[in-house]
């Protein structure tokens, strides 16, 4: 189905429609792209303590990227990261730049001035895009990093054959964001889609969480959970991390595959009730903690399945490999995705123009 939408930005000259795609039932879907610029976009991952970069083409692939120590705390931590970016913006091609995304950890509400909220490191309604905005001269568009991988899966990935699917990653925190009928289900608050803060422990003693709580499905099977379970369980040395368990689980330890196995079993209970409630098409798991996901399987699959109502048990579950620039592609896709987002603020029409100009 062509939205009204998408038929102003063909006839724009931005998106072109590609092939019928008729791996899925019913009538098929066009597969959208993006065309007529030879531009290029910067996306940025913020991390407490550094900053991922990338320069991409419109067509998402990664032309360069750099990983910078900056901390997010500091009270020049804004003025900080418009220098990193001038740096990097500098070194990069001298073809057209179309717009900086930015993607971070926190809830972004009020799009249009970027504002985050990013308790861990002291950020409460930090106007970030209107700040970069302005020192830069050239439109930033700020969201959370998870629905910013979204889009990056709506626009080059597994999303583009899907208008409803989740995107749930699996890493030092849990994430997942909503796409229903192709568009990014934000919330009241920018909060809509932390399957990471679904209660699911309810012992006094339950692990406490980043947000405050206790028993947080993050706090339960992120990855500073499993370390410390796996450590408990003597299935991993005081000193060992993440990689050392995944690795033990790789030759065949039981304790370790236990672990994963366990963590599999929580989560895919808790993403049964989430897709009974939403009813996407697919769901979509990435995310750093994918190279150990085969240890996840046996206890998430027979839980997920399990948990879905019959009708909707064949439900695709899509694995998309993981690479360490991921996050910064995905906040690139942040400005690339603009043309296909009906509520275009100031940021997304001054992104198209730029795509309409760039030779
Ligand atoms: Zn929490």
């Amino acid at each position: 189905m062509v939205t009204s939408l998408v038929r102003g930005l063909v006839a724009d000259g931005l998106v072109a429609e590609g092939d019928d795609d008729r791996s899925l039932p019913g009538r098929p879907a066009k597969l959208l792209s993006l065309v007529g610029s030879s531009g290029v976009v910067v996306g940025v991952k913020l991390v407490a303590d550094h900053v991922a970069l990338v320069e991409a083409a419109v067509d998402g692939t990664v032309a360069r990227s750099a990983v910078e120590p900056w901390r997010a705390s500091a009270p020049t931590a804004i003025s900080e990261l418009v220098r990193l970016l001038e740096s990097f913006i500098a070194g990069g091609s001298d073809r057209r730049l179309l717009g900086v995304g930015v993607g971070v950890p926190g809830q972004v509400a009020g799009r249009e001035r970027g504002t985050v909220t990013w308790p861990a490191v002291g950020w409460h309604g930090t106007e970030l895009g209107e700040s970069l905005s302005h020192s830069l001269g050239i439109p930033v568009i700020v969201d959370n990093n998870v629905n910013a991988l979204a889009l990056a899966e709506r626009l080059f990935g597994h999303g583009r054959r899907f208008e409803h699917f989740l995107t749930v990653t699996i890493g030092t925190g849990i994430g997942c964001a909503i796409v229903v009928d192709g568009m990014i289900q934000r919330g009241a608050t920018g909060a809509a889609g932390e399957i990471g803060h679904v209660p699911i422990d309810d012992a006094p003693d339950a692990r406490r969480c980043e947000c405050g709580n206790r028993g947080c499905l993050e706090a339960v099977i992120g990855q500073d959970a499993l370390v410390a379970t796996a450590r408990a369980a003597g299935a991993l040395g005081a000193r060992q991390g993440i990689d050392a368990l995944v690795r033990r689980a790789d030759e065949g330890d039981e304790a370790a595959q236990r672990v994963f196995g366990e963590a599999g079993r929580i989560l895919g209970r808790c993403l049964a009730g989430l897709v009974n409630v939403i009813d996407p098409q697919a769901v979509v798991l990435t995310g750093e903690g994918m190279p150990g996901w085969r240890h996840w399987t046996f206890g998430f699959e027979p839980a997920f399945r399990g948990g879905l109502m019959p009708q909707r048990r064949e439900l695709r579950v899509e694995i998309e490999t993981w690479q360490e620039d991921r996050w910064a592609q995905g906040a690139a896709a942040l400005v690339l995705g603009t043309p296909f987002e009906s509520d275009a603020g100031t940021q997304s029409r001054r992104v198209r123009a730029r795509m309409v100009a760039a030779p």
